[in-house]
C-alpha cells in the first residue's frame, strides 16, 4: 500500500444570530459563522486536507464562493463530493485528525456526534476520525471570540 498525507486549515468569523455548524453537527450557540456556505469551518479544513493529499487544489477553487450553487450549501455535500473525487483517483481515507480552536461555546460534549457524522459522510469507521477541541486561553482572535480556527490532517492510502 502507498500512502499520502494532506493538511488543511480554515478560519471563519463569528457573528451573533448566525447558525454554527461544526463537523456536520449544529452547535447550540448565540454566535455562528459568517460564510457563503453553511460555514462549517471544520469540514472545510478536512476537505482541504483531502484535496491537499492529492494536490488537487483547494475547496475555494473547487466550490467558488462566487457561485450561487454553493450559497448556504450544507458542507457535508462538499465533503461527499471531495471523498468521491478521492475514491475516483483510487485512494481511500485511512484516518483524519481535526483540531478546532474556539473560545466559546464549549463543544467537547458534541465530539462523539461530530466523529460519527464525519465518519458516516466519509464512509469510514468513527475510530478513523479524531476531533479535538481547544480554546486559546483567551489569546488572539479566537480568544476574543472573533472567529474559529481549524486544522485538519489526513492520511490516504492506495493499494
Ligand atoms: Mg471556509
Amino acid at each position: 500500500m502507498t500512502f499520502r498525507v494532506g493538511q488543511g486549515y480554515d478560519v471563519h468569523q463569528l457573528r451573533e444570530g448566525l447558525p454554527m455548524w461544526l463537523c456536520g453537527v449544529q452547535v447550540p450557540s448565540a454566535v455562528g459563522f459568517v460564510a457563503h456556505s453553511d460555514g462549517d469551518v471544520a469540514i472545510h479544513a478536512l476537505c482541504d486536507a483531502l484535496l491537499g493529499a492529492l494536490a488537487l487544489g483547494d475547496i475555494g477553487h473547487l466550490f467558488p464562493d462566487t457561485s450561487d450553487e454553493f450559497a448556504g450549501i450544507d458542507s457535508k455535500i462538499l465533503l461527499r463530493r471531495v471523498m468521491a473525487l478521492v475514491r475516483e483517483k483510487g485512494w481511500e481515507l485511512v484516518n483524519a485528525d481535526i483540531t478546532i480552536a474556539l473560545q466559546a461555546p464549549k463543544i467537547a460534549f458534541l465530539v462523539p456526534a461530530m466523529r460519527e457524522c464525519l465518519a458516516g459522510v466519509c464512509g469510514v469507521s468513527p475510530d478513523a476520525v479524531s476531533v479535538k477541541a481547544t480554546t486559546t486561553e483567551r489569546l488572539g482572535f479566537v480568544g476574543r471570540g472573533e472567529g474559529c480556527e481549524v486544522w485538519a490532517i489526513v492520511m490516504i492510502g492506495a493499494k
